[in-house]
């Protein structure tokens, strides 16, 4: 670089001030279509593991701790922001965040999400299920109310096993035992 244009940035740099951003204090605009980092949204997640199939370097570990609690974590350290995760996932659990700068620093505990999705019972046997995805309740039933989780909350052997009648007095049972309003 010739002497002149060295000094002429340096002039710039002494009168403008630094020339690099305090990225990540101060947010950085981002190119069109920007794949940032992936969030997780536990209420839409339907427990598939299809992300985690999906994901190339297995930054998404799920430990599903049966009839207690399925644990979703998505280690961004690990993660290369291909977004497979995203276009594999059925529901808007998983969605992209387009808009922030990426940035894993030193405390890896800060560079992680981790969440979770309940089990609940069925309302019909007691049995437990993994809770059901919002969008799904608001496929089926148009709304997603206390209401409607219960009764999307019927197991798959119930459905089968039962008749309607018996699904809606056993339903019906279980709203007026745990005192949730009917829509
Ligand atoms: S964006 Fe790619 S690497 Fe990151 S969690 Fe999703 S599938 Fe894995
Ligand atoms: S985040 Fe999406 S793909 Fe992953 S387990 Fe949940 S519903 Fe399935």
């Amino acid at each position: 670089m010739p002497f002149g244009e060295i000094f002429g940035k340096l002039m710039d740099t002494l009168v403008g001030g630094p020339v690099v951003k305090p990225f990540p204090k101060e947010p950085v605009k981002v190119p069109p279509k920007w794949r940032g980092k992936p969030l997780y949204d536990a209420e839409d997640c339907t427990g598939c593991r299809q992300c985690e199939r999906v994901c190339p370097p297995g930054a998404i570990t799920i430990e599903d701790k049966k009839g207690e609690f399925f644990h979703y974590k998505i280690d961004y350290g690990v993660c290369i922001y291909c977004w497979y995760c995203i276009d594999a996932c059925p529901t808007t659990a998983l969605t992209g965040d387009d808009k922030t700068g990426l940035y894993v620093g030193t405390d890896r505990t800060q560079e992680r999400i981790e969440s979770g999705v309940p089990y609940v019972e069925c309302p019909v046997c007691g049995s437990k299920v993994l809770r059901p995805a919002r969008t799904l309740v608001i496929r089926q039933f148009k709304k997603y109310t206390p209401e409607t989780l219960v009764r999307a909350s019927v197991c798959p052997k119930c459905r089968r096993e039962k008749t309607p009648e018996e699904i809606e007095s056993a339903v019906q049972k279980y709203l007026e035992d745990h005192g949730i309003s009917r829509d």
